[in-house]
């Protein structure tokens, strides 16, 4: 048994794995923006027993607020307990040094930080030893076995990509003026600014394939994307891809140097909420899959990006299944059905505004 659930995480991720039976194993990706660890996460955790909510592993991808959140959250919460066996997560001890002196971090990781360590987590430990969750500059991507027969197959970030992230830490620090050894007393000050400013969205307009797939491309170069934890789930021949925020070309190196072509997937979980800056064609064109998720309720930036969209259709196999866990603006703006005719793809969206996207392989139980 294999099930994917693609919770409403707003405008971020949320992504709860089940696997196995007898008994059935969990893993948490990332914990989605302000709001998602009430509305969404709590209420699927309190559908657990407590010995049920021991998880094989907790993954946050990298500290952007839509992923971090609410994990944050849930590790605040004493009414609800939660274990995770070992945590993957890229704190600033895991980030490659630069010559110079040793300065400040970034407020959200820090906060996450001084949770896993008054609380004791095993972190970064299965597979990593206590190190970075990072691929090695050359050789094979770091493969990491689980019970059950689950295998994840390590696809970024890169070494330079925690590099980079490291002086964005910084200076995400200095912008609210703490140190990590003034964590409590900012916390307590409430200098820890929580919530996010949200803005309204524009106007969107009808979509137009051709025009779109001739728009210029730039890749996202935002440092804590590019230090997003990227891997491959396999459990038998089901294979899931979750990119978490990361840069495509990342992506496409770690597929070249997996050896394949395309990487063959089940399910793909685009990067960066379908971005336009993070969905590339190249990136589209080496992978062989028909199911493209995108998580994202369009606040915020607007994902997912129509342009990101088009590239999915037009490189996504000969008929892409378009996957959104919200039935918004921009996610509707699919729901056509002689665009869906002209250009072969077909869309789903979930049941009702909580319901999420749930895919199961298997029904051994
Ligand atoms: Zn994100």
């Amino acid at each position: 048994m294999f099930r994917l659930e693609v919770l409403p995480a707003r405008y971020g991720d949320c992504i709860w794995l089940e696997y196995g039976s007898n008994p059935v194993r969990r893993m948490l990706i990332d914990g989605g923006a302000p709001g998602v660890y009430k509305r969404a996460l709590k209420p699927r955790l309190q559908q657990l027993t407590d010995a049920e909510r021991e998880f094989e592993l907790l993954v946050v991808t990298h500290v952007d607020y839509d992923h971090i959140r609410g994990i944050i959250e849930l590790a605040q919460d004493d009414t609800l307990p939660f274990k995770a066996r070992d945590i993957w997560f890229n704190g600033y001890r895991h980030l490659p040094e630069p010559p110079g002196p040793k300065v400040l971090a970034g407020k959200h990781g820090e906060l996450l930080t001084d949770i896993i360590l008054k609380n004791g987590h095993s972190w970064n430990s299965h597979g990593f030893n206590g190190d970075a969750v990072v691929i090695p500059e050359s050789g094979a991507l770091p493969r990491i076995e689980f019970d059950d027969g689950l295998t994840i197959t390590l696809m970024g970030p890169t070494i330079p990509m925690l590099a980079d992230l490291r002086k964005d830490w910084e200076k995400s620090c200095r912008d609210i003026n703490i140190t990590p050894q003034e964590l409590e007393e900012a916390r307590a000050e409430g200098r820890f600014a929580l919530l996010g400013d949200e803005e309204p969205p524009p106007e969107i307009k009808r979509p137009d394939i051709e025009q779109l797939l001739r728009e210029d491309y730039s890749e996202d170069h935002s440092s804590a994307n590019g230090s997003s934890i990227a891997f491959l789930i396999q459990y038998g021949d089901y294979r899931v891809l979750l990119a978490g925020d990361s840069h495509p070309s990342t992506l496409v190196e770690s597929i070249k140097r997996l050896g394949e072509q395309k990487l063959k997937l089940d399910l793909c979980k685009l990067p960066h909420h379908g971005s336009r800056g993070s969905v590339s064609s190249e990136l589209i064109q080496h992978l062989d899959c028909e199911n493209y998720i995108f998580s994202s309720n369009g606040d915020q930036f607007q994902h997912p990006h129509p342009e990101a969209v088009a590239r999915v259709i037009e490189y996504g196999g000969d008929k892409p299944k378009l996957w959104f866990n919200y039935s918004s603006d921009e996610s509707l703006l699919w729901d056509d059905e002689k665009l869906r005719k002209a250009y072969a793809f077909e869309t789903h969206y979930p049941k009702h505004e909580q319901a999420g996207l749930l895919f199961v392989k298997g029904t051994d139980e």
